[in-house]
């Protein structure tokens, strides 16, 4: 599992002259978050970089994949014409497993069920020197901070909550699975210079306020898109103050408001962890060069000087919030919630607490949970609503038991899920849930739009602490308020809950028995990928088609996708992660959550070749079949959410030519421009109302494509009339060559082949 010392040791070697170069560039001080960006350049800077603006190559030092998009970013790996990847990479087995029963009976189920794709993963991680974490040793953020993250790092993953690693210091960033091809073939990742956002933390945590608290305020005062484009940089006092694995649940969020990524400046607590979790030689690396793994002086006694924007927070005054429901940024104190959840008619019965997650399964945030479940037995409580518990690591799950945590939650009826993310993406066969009642859950993961955790559109899903998450199941009330309510035990007494207190690290240090690593082998030449022909789950990929080199005519509207519009909306979870490795099954899942503008129904659009209503998929192979192309046109932020590039390779295998929103998400945008798609933004947002139902469009001005330069599109309606609206593009010069050519794909598959 081996971390790569030296390879850290010459990013810290080289890490002070980078900077120092670049600070005569910039011509002034510079944020932590630049050091590393300018450290990670792939080739020395010219020019000071714009932010927002410039687009710029950088070589990352880590690649992660999880197995969801792992095997799509593998088969595009596969078809690269690499013998090894070029950077330490892993892949970790988390998203597949079904929570039900109980950790180990679930765990069977899912190697039972899933082992093609294991076996998969496994044989293509082998052969290519990739690093294996097996089905049950964790979930890949939780792992990565325990293993590879490093201060003042680069690193990029296939998820979008890769982020958790900025809790180490690291710029680490969520990507679609064809930017880590580039990055394991040896080739630049490219990222526009994002802005800087400062956020300010004074004052410490006290009582039940918690280090989720402060990325659940911050996301109820940026919102879900707030942070695009942006990296947040937190720093005070108050940072300094949190524990490690506190800043990572903090920076796993930035991801819930669209931040590229998040990070903290290295500190006692990251040196403090790093020597926990057995590596001390990492520890004195970062040490022996601490003061440029932080920010240049002058820039957080001035941040309004140095950042796009600042927020400050006084954690001395910071509540716990509850956030929800349906999204992560409805922002509620909990203080508030009695008033909140009577105005909006939000079922106040907590029916079931789930605690864990990539989120909140550190030491200290279980330890915390625990010294609430005490109380249940020690004040004569009940339970009132089911708790479950999914640890993020073998290493947490086995110290936590051998702590005696997980007796103290079994003794309060708590269901222990496997080191997997089960309920956070859907993966939880929850009794009932076919039933669509109305209802009301609370838990520590970061996501909660509808049907994600179980499917059930009806569950109003709210995020909170841990300690928060366990108070209001002990209590069953959603307006349970901790901090002022008592409640009425089993003799009929009136108890109240202490604060919770938890320990940062464990005492006797981590243990774990089998972590549940596979070394890849040193000389993979030898070892055969198999892929069944006739394999419903995984499926060889033939590269895209190359762009017609004319103006795309005739294309036909397949759907107007009203309000928001997630990568969960345009390729589910749940159900369709076994589908994950199969372009065309995974395509059956295409835009089935969106919304039809035009009759507020999901999963039935028109077909404008039969004039009847069906579903979406079936109405895009139709098209396909007819040769003809199709435009989605999609509301803002669309594509908001998780990384995977299903949501963008499903339209361009089923015809779909081009996505025209009012606003995009940067990792989806990225996405479809990857996979050769046409990504465009409404110039004037209000052209959006003069997109109709029965429209063939025509898009204008593709044989001159260029940089900054916005293209036409000619929408001929039914009744004989047309009009003609602009729309812009982000597309770098590069950019337009990978849509030229069908996607990027098939220019790294060129370069190799010659
Ligand atoms: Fe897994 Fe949920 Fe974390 Fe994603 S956010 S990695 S689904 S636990």
């Amino acid at each position: 599992m081996a971390f790569d010392i030296d390879l850290i040791k010459k990013v810290y070697a080289e890490f002070e002259g980078k900077v120092n170069e670049a600070r005569k560039l910039v011509n002034k001080p510079l944020t932590f978050t630049e050091k590393i960006l300018y450290a990670h350049l792939t080739a020395p800077a010219r020019r000071a970089y714009q932010r927002g603006a410039d687009y710029v190559d950088f070589a990352p030092d880590r690649v992660a994949m999880q197995d969801a998009t792992a095997q799509m970013a593998l088969l595009q790996f596969m078809q690269a014409g690499r013998d090894k990847v070029a950077v330490p990479s892993t892949v970790h087995c988390d998203h597949l497993i079904m929570a039900q029963t109980g950790a180990a009976q679930d765990l069977a189920i899912a190697k039972k069920d899933s082992s093609e794709v294991f076996d998969f993963l496994a044989s293509v991680s082998n052969k290519y020197g990739i690093g294996f974490w097996k089905p049950g040793a964790g979930i890949i953020h939780q792992v990565v901070l325990e293993n590879y993250a490093f201060p003042g790092g680069m690193m990029i993953g296939t998820d979008s909550h890769t982020v958790n690693a900025g809790g180490l210091g690291m710029i680490a960033i969520g990507v679609g699975g064809a930017d880590a091809c580039d990055v394991m073939s040896g080739l630049p990742w490219e990222l526009k210079m994002p802005k800087l956002i400062g956020v300010k933390l004074t004052g410490k945590l006290n009582g039940w306020a918690a280090p989720k608290d402060v990325i659940l305020k911050v996301a109820g005062i940026l919102t879900v898109k707030g942070g695009t484009g942006c990296i947040v940089e937190y720093f005070g006092e108050g940072a300094q103050a949190l524990s490690c694995t506190g800043k990572g649940t903090i920076c796993n969020m930035g991801a819930e408001i669209g931040a590229t990524t998040s990070t903290f400046a290295y500190d006692d607590s990251m040196s403090r962890y790093l020597r926990a979790t057995g590596r001390e030689d990492v520890a004195a690396a970062a040490d022996a060069v601490k003061t440029q793994l932080t920010a240049d002086p002058e820039v957080y006694a001035n941040p309004e000087q140095y950042f796009d924007q600042v927020i400050e927070i006084d954690l001395n005054e910071l509540e716990p919030h509850l956030n929800g429901p349906f999204t992560p940024d409805l922002a509620t104190p909990i203080s508030k919630m009695k008033e909140a959840a009577a105005a909006n008619e939000w079922p106040t019965k907590v029916e079931v607490g789930l605690i864990g997650s990539c989120t909140n399964s550190s030491y200290e945030d279980i330890s915390r949970a625990v010294s609430l479940a005490k109380q249940v037995n020690e004040k004569g409580l009940k339970t009132k609503a089911e708790f479950t518990i999914t640890p993020g690591s073998e290493q947490v799950r086995y110290t936590i038991e051998r702590d005696g945590f997980l007796d103290t939650f079994a003794s309060i009826g708590a269901t222990v899920f496997a080191n997997a993310c089960g309920p956070c993406i859907g993966m939880w066969n929850r009794v009932g849930a076919d039933k669509q009642e109305k209802n009301t859950i609370v838990h520590s993961f970061n996501r909660n739009f509808a049907k994600r955790a179980d499917g059930n559109p009806n569950t109003y899903a709210f995020v909170a602490s841990p300690e928060l998450v366990t108070a209001l199941a002990i209590a069953g009330d959603l307006t349970f308020n901790p901090i002022t309510d008592t409640l009425v035990n089993e003799k009929g007494e009136t108890v109240k809950l202490d604060p919770p207190s938890g320990e940062e690290l464990p005492a006797k240090g981590f243990s774990v028995d089998d972590p549940g690593y596979q070394a890849p082998a040193a000389d993979g030449s030898g070892i055969e990928v198999k892929v069944a022909p006739d394999s419903k789950r995984l499926q060889l990929l033939d590269p895209f088609p190359e762009w017609e080199g004319t103006d795309l005519k005739g294309l036909k509207l397949l759907i107007k996708a009203k309000g928001k519009c997630t990568t969960d909306h345009i390729s589910m979870a749940g159900p369709w992660l076994k589908f994950r490795g199969h372009l065309d099954n995974i395509s059956n899942n295409l835009l089935i959550g969106a919304v039809n503008y035009f009759n507020d129904k999901t999963d039935n659009v028109k077909n404008q070749l039969t004039g009847e209503y069906g579903p979406v998929p079936a109405t895009q192979r139709a098209y396909k079949a007819a040769g003809i192309g199709t435009l989605i046109v999609g509301d803002e932020n669309y594509g908001e959410g998780s990384s995977r590039e299903h949501a963008a390779m499903e339209p361009r295998h089923l015809g779909a030519r081009a996505v025209l929103v009012k606003s995009f998400a940067r990792i989806h945008e990225t996405n479809l421009k990857k996979q050769g798609m046409l990504a465009l933004t409404f110039a004037d947002k209000d052209d959006y109302d003069k997109i109709r139902e029965d429209d063939t469009i025509d898009i204008i001005g593709l044989t001159a494509f260029a940089p900054d330069t916005p293209l036409s599109l000619v929408l001929h309606h039914k009744d004989g009339t047309s009009e003609t609206i602009t729309v812009n593009h982000s597309y770098n010069a590069q950019q337009i060559e990978w849509f030229k050519a069908g996607a990027a794909l098939n220019i790294i598959r060129r370069e190799f082949a010659n």
